[in-house]
Order: C-alpha cells, then structure tokens, then sequence
C-alpha cells in the first residue's frame, strides 16, 4: 500500500488517542478507529440501574509521576479534569481502631522526604522502620540493570530477603504494589514493583501527589481527546470495531471493519492485549505476529472490582479524601467520590459516593454482591461506628482491567517492531517497565508514534525512549505549575 494511505491507529484508549494526536502533529495523516463510541477506553463511566447520571467503571487515580499523561491531558486543553495534591498525603486506617495516620512528604530530598512523617506513623512498628529505611536506600540506587534482572523473583521473597517485617509488607508495601502492579507482593515481578519505589514514591520528592478526577470520567475526557484530535487533523471513527487485518504478500496494507476494508500504509495496534493477539493471528499472519500472539496470551489479565456505595452522608472526616485500610484484603482503599468532584458535578446521584477499588481482586470475582456489601458493611460500621446509612450500594467486576505483572513478565512483553508485517504495537502491554496504567498507555501510544516516526526517516525520533520529553507537548506540572489544580 502506498504511503498516500494513513496511518491506521486501532484503539481510541489513551495508548491510541497519544499515538495519533503525536503523528498528526508530526504531521503524518492518520485515522482512528474505535469500537466503542466514546475515546478513552477503559477510562470510562458506565450507566448503573436506578442512577440518573454515569458512574465510574472503577476508581481512576493518577499521581504526579504521571507525565506523558498530564501532558496528554494539556495538550488537550483538559488540566481541570485532575485535581493534583500539593504535598504527597497517603492516609492509613486502622479499621479496628478508627484511627487514621498518615505518610506525608517533608522538606529532605528523595528517597528521604517521606521518612519524617514515616517514623511518626502509628500502623507501623519503630522495628518495622528501621528495617524499611534500609530497603528504601537500597531500591533508590539500585541500578536498572540489577532491577530489570528481578523479573524472575516475587517482589514478597525480594522484600523478605531485604529483611522486611511481614507488617510493614502487610501494611505497607503490599497494598502499594497492588494498586499500582494490580497484583499481590507474593505473585509480583519484583522487577515491576522496584520500578513503582525506585521511579515513583522514593524517587521524586512530589512523584506520589495524588490526583483526583475532578468530573466524570468519559463525560470530560472523550469530547476532549475528540476535539484535539480533530484539530490536529485525525480522522476519528468510533462505533467501528476491527475485524481482522488486512494482509497482502506478506505485510498487513489495512485493517477490515463491518464497513469493509481501510488501507493503511501502516497499521498500529493501540487494543488491550486479548484483542491484540486476536488480530494478529488471523488468517495468513506470520510466525512473528504468532509469536507475539503468544506471549501476550502468556501474560495474561488481573481484575478489578469496582465498589460504589451511596450514603446519607459522608463517612471520612472533613478534609480526608480516601483512606488505605490497613489489613484488609477487599476492602483495601475508600474515596470519598463525591468530595473529589466539583461542585457542578454531584448533580444525579442517589446520595454521597463512596467508592472503593478492589485491585488483585481476581479471588473475589465470584463472590455476590451480597457478599462484598457485607464486606464493606463490617469495615464502615467498626471504623466509623456513627457513619450514615446505605441508600444504595453497586459492584462492577472488569476481569480485564490490566496486564498482568507476575515474574517473568517483563519478558513476555514485546516491543513495538516484534510482529513485524509492518504493524506496530502500543497497547499498555508493551515493554516500556510502566505497569498497566493511564501513564504506562499514555507512554506506550507515543513510543508507538516514535518507532513509526524514525522508521520513516525522522532522524529526531531515532533511538527516541519514552522518558524522553515528546516534541511540542506541553511541560508535565511540578507542584505550583500554572493552570493546574491542586488540592
Ligand atoms: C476498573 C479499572 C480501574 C483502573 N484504575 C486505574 C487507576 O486508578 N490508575 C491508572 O493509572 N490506571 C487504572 N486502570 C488502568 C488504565 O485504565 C489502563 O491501563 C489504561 O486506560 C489502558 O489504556 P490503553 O489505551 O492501553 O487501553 P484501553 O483503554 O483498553 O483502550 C483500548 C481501546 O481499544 C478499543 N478496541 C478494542 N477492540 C477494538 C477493535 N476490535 N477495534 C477497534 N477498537 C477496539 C477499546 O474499545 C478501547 O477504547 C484501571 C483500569 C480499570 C479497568
């Protein structure tokens, strides 16, 4: 197929909508295709019977660490949606006790801003300290050859063998690595979770500023990627989902939909990893596109359960926008919803949100919802004895919510060149070491762009990496940056 034809960008999630909104503004011609009729993929609000107004699909936190993501969302004149912390406030409870305690970033440099507030935290033991202050040195200078050859142990046995106390796993590292991994320490890459430390919490003074949406999740960021797309020139098909590749004497020249066949002088495979690996074993694919098929297959998906409950008012004390709950395994973190919205935005809803996000929740994926609400019921009612009643309560399971990061992952997870035929691959899954995440699809989708970008040519774009600042985009925010929220 010539080069007349466009560049074909399959998947409208964050991945697809990066990659196409950075080759148009290279100035490639580029289609989009999407199934679903809103962009955004699994950043989504769903509608749930009984209520007037979409729902979030699941909790969707971001951090500050969040670049190419913030980025996206200021290239797409969308900075209002999130609303940012000013200092790093991760707030413990002790279900039992009721009492909240919490890490919070101080004035010393990384990896140490944290350890201040760390030796005053009561869910934590003075001997659990000391062991942890160990480990946070030692994963801050790990280099990245040493990480990236951690594939193949868990991160509970790395920890263990750091001489971690089973609370501070229990209590600390544990729940931070099931939800960002979305899998528990004792399955977990330690390669994968050393890179959520080393890069993230103990990296950068103001990397785990929490960030809130500030709106509802498709309702803000759909029209916005829709109309930046559009400006920047990309023709965006929604409602059309992919069938199959089109492939002639060897290379893939299109991509069929029920409309019939687009052509493409390159096709790039933005689609969570089950659809990916479905479209690259059709019919006449090569051994490569197979092989890539197999390893995604070999990855794998963890699930999430999304938990929203409605009340007659609210439960976290004022000021206290979620908690981790300590020891507990489903319900592991509660988000006060309806405190992160705006004001404008609460309109609809059957009383206050509470939300919770169940991650690594691939054991309770059969459990009733009866069972879940008594669940949440027991922690509410012993943590907070006074809180105001259910008006009503909802659970959404996603099986697919994210790649999965057990060990050996990192070498299931291929590059953007691996299927060769002239396709090019930039769904969350690709090796870029993020986890599955808005970051990680944000980063894949533009790595995606680059690997097409020097493949014709553009010699700014050769050996160009995702850590790399992306041409033209907007600065990502330090804390205090104009135009953005923060809270
Ligand atoms: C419940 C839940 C909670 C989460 N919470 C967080 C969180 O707190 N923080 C965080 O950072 N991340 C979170 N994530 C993960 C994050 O949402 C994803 O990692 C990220 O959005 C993936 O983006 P993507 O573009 O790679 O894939 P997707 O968003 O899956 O986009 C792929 C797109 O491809 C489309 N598509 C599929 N098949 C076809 C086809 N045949 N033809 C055309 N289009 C097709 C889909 O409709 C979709 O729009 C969560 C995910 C879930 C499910």
């Amino acid at each position: 197929m010539s080069q007349e034809s466009p560049v074909v960008v399959v998947g409208g999630g964050l991945a697809g909508s990066a990659c196409a909104l950075a080759l148009a503004g290279r100035g490639q011609r580029v289609t989009l295709i999407e199934a679903s009729a809103m962009l955004g993929g699994r950043v989504a609000s769903i509608q749930l019977p009984g209520i007037e107004r979409p729902i979030d699909n699941g909790q969707h936190v971001a951090f500050r660490i969040y670049g190419r993501f913030l980025q996206l969302l200021a290239t797409c004149e969308a900075r209002d949606i999130i609303k940012l912390q000013k200092q790093t406030k991760l707030p413990y409870l002790e279900v039992e006790k009721g009492t909240i305690s919490t890490i919070r970033s101080g004035n010393l440099p990384p990896p140490n801003h944290l350890s201040a507030s760390l030796l005053n935290v009561s869910f934590l033991k003075l001997g659990d300290k000391i062991a942890m202050q160990k480990v946070v040195k030692e994963l801050y200078k790990m280099d990245e050859n040493r990480r990236r050859g951690l594939d193949d142990t868990t991160f509970l046995d790395w920890l263990r063998n750091s001489g971690q106390t089973e609370r501070s796993i229990t209590r600390f590292w544990d729940p931070l690595v099931r939800t960002t991994l979305n899998i528990d320490s004792s399955q977990a890459s330690a390669a994968s979770a050393a890179f959520i430390f080393k890069r993230g919490l103990f990296g950068e003074a103001d990397a785990f500023d929490v960030g809130s949406f500030a709106k509802d999740l498709s309702k803000s960021l759909s029209p916005a990627l829709r109309r930046t797309l559009a400006s920047a020139g990309v023709e965006v098909q929604v409602s059309t989902p992919v069938t199959s590749l089109y492939r002639e004497a060897g290379r893939v020249t299109g991509v069929t939909t029920r409309d019939g066949m687009i052509a493409a002088s390159t096709v790039i495979l933005c689609t969570p990893s089950s659809v990916t690996a479905r479209l690259l074993t059709g019919s006449g694919a090569s051994v490569a596109s197979h092989e890539v098929a197999d390893r995604l297959a070999g990855l794998g998906n963890t699930a999430r359960i999304a938990i929203h409950a409605f009340h007659e008012g609210p439960i976290l004390p004022a000021g206290t926008h979620f908690v981790s709950c300590c020891d507990e395994p489903i319900i592991q973190t509660l988000f006060d919803r309806s405190a992160e919205l705006d004001d404008g935005e609460r309109g609809g809803l059957p009383g206050h949100w509470m939300s919770v996000l169940v991650s690594y929740a691939d054991p309770y994926l059969d459990w009733d919802d009866e069972l879940i609400q008594n669940e949440y019921e027991r922690v509410i009612e012993t943590a907070f004895p006074q809180a105001p009643g259910i008006v009503s309560f909802h659970v959404i399971r996603n099986k697919h919510a994210t790649t999965s990061l057990r060990i050996g992952a990192q070498r299931l997870r291929p590059d953007p060149l691996d299927a060769g035929e002239g396709v090019i691959l930039g769904g969350d899954w690709i090796d870029i070491d993020w986890p599955s995440t808005m970051e990680g699809a944000s980063r894949a989708g533009l790595t995606a762009a680059a690997a097409l970008l020097e493949q014709r040519g553009n010699a700014e774009f050769r050996g160009w990496k995702h850590d790399s600042e992306w041409p033209d985009w907007p600065e990502a925010p330090r804390r205090g940056a104009e135009g953005w929220r923060e809270w």
